[in-house]
């Protein structure tokens, strides 16, 4: 397994831990968002959250217009 950057914005599924800071729980939740200022309208940023934080994050973004769709990540352990 190679693990590249933790940090990089476009990967749909990384490691799938949570994004809420200093949680490094597994994530159960894709939060899709959109920043209309600097993004254009099809493109999406992605926040895992795990289920302890999905209302905050949720919350965080929703607040500030961003908040385009949470989706689940129901207990997806693909192997490749
Ligand atoms: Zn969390």
């Amino acid at each position: 397994m190679t693990e590249p950057h933790s940090d990089s914005d476009s990967n749909a599924e990384p490691d799938l831990i949570c994004s809420a800071k200093g949680c490094q729980q597994p994530a159960a939740y894709d939060l899709g968002w959109n920043n209309p200022k600097i993004h254009t309208p099809d493109r999406r940023k992605h926040w895992l959250a795990c289920a302890e934080h999905r209302d905050s994050l949720s919350a965080f973004l929703s607040a500030r217009g961003f908040l385009r769709e949470v989706d689940e990540i129901a207990g997806s352990q693909r192997e490749a």
